[in-house]
């Protein structure tokens, strides 16, 4: 299975499979600039290694990224912080919901993990200390991935997010507290603000994710992480990237995957190719309706997972 034919072919069929479900779920409501958000919109990319990429739907669309970023910002700051990132943030699911306050307390202020809320805040903390600029270099990093520079910051959603980041403020001042925050929290938050609101489609997250697919080489053939740390974030996917369905995720995909609350799944096949999927209707869980059962197609049919 590698010729464009056949991932064309393949794209059309988890359309037409997956058609009944487009529309089911319900887009996140808890900021304005997402539930306006058309919930009849599907689309789904493959990239090859090499950087070609087939798409189906909606696939060319921008939409809000949201907590796929947190892949992202992961893989940068591991790239700059090695092992010590692990002191700050755990690897294990949480078993709570993404932006629960209470393990917190227990574990003295150390995140379960890197993709839950309060994991992502270290991650953003720590990449603010190591560049400067946290959310600017990570839309660098994924303009430069994806070969697209366009991708921005969308303005409305970081308004938004600060508006009805209560939450998010009460988690990074809690972590403050325990002395796992370095820097001051509304400079963090504004960075973890931007970095959510990041606008692109799955053709260009497909792009930028596959460095996980290349073993941690990037576009341009150059390291981004070792062998060993590109496996350390796709085990991070599989286990802790669907909110608290990671279990199902594994169960009916089988593939590291992140989805985020914009409806978008990125989904890696290592040593193959790297997946995205959006529509933005949501389970309660927090993930697509029709984003999950197309990539359960794309396992099924295509036998491509890593089990
Ligand atoms: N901006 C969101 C928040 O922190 C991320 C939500 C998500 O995609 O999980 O609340």
């Amino acid at each position: 299975m590698k010729q464009a034919d056949d991932y064309q072919e393949l794209l059309g069929r988890i359309a037409a499979d997956v058609a009944p479900l487009i529309g089911s779920g319900t887009p996140a409501e808890y900021i304005p600039a997402l539930a306006s958000v058309d919930p009849r919109r599907f689309g789904m990319a493959i990239a090859d290694l090499d950087g070609t990429v087939y798409g189906v739907g909606d696939w060319r669309l921008p939409f809000s990224a949201q907590s796929i970023t947190k892949v992202f910002a992961l893989a940068l700051a591991l790239s700059l912080d090695g092992d010590a990132l692990w002191e700050r943030v755990g690897r294990e699911p949480s078993g709570n919901p993404f932006n629960s306050l209470v393990q917190l307390e227990y574990e003295n202020g150390i995140p379960r993990n890197p993709f839950i809320n309060a994991g992502a805040l270290v991650v953003t903390d720590r990449l603010q200390t190591l560049t400067g600029d946290a959310s600017s270099d990570l839309l660098e990093f994924l303009r430069a991935e994806s070969g697209n520079p366009d991708l921005a910051f969308d303005q409305e959603v970081a308004d938004s997010e600060g508006e009805n980041g209560d939450r998010n403020a009460a988690l990074a001042h809690f972590m403050a507290s325990y002395g796992n925050i370095a820097n001051p929290v509304p400079i963090l938050l504004d960075h973890y603000f931007w970095q959510c609101s990041i606008r692109a489609s799955c053709a260009d997250l497909a792009l930028a994710a596959r460095f996980l697919a290349r073993h941690g080489l990037r576009a341009d053939g150059s390291r981004l992480l070792s062998r060993s740390e590109a496996k350390q974030v796709n085990a991070v996917m599989m286990t802790c990237g669907t909110y608290d369905a990671a279990g199902e995720f594994a169960y009916r995909v089988g593939l590291p995957g992140k989805s985020g609350v914009g409806g978008g799944i990125v989904a890696v096949v290592p040593g193959r190719c790297t997946l995205c999927v959006w529509s933005p209707g949501l389970d309660r869980r927090g993930n697509s309706v029709a984003g999950v059962a197309a990539l359960d197609r794309f396992t099924t049919l295509t036998g491509l997972s890593v089990f």
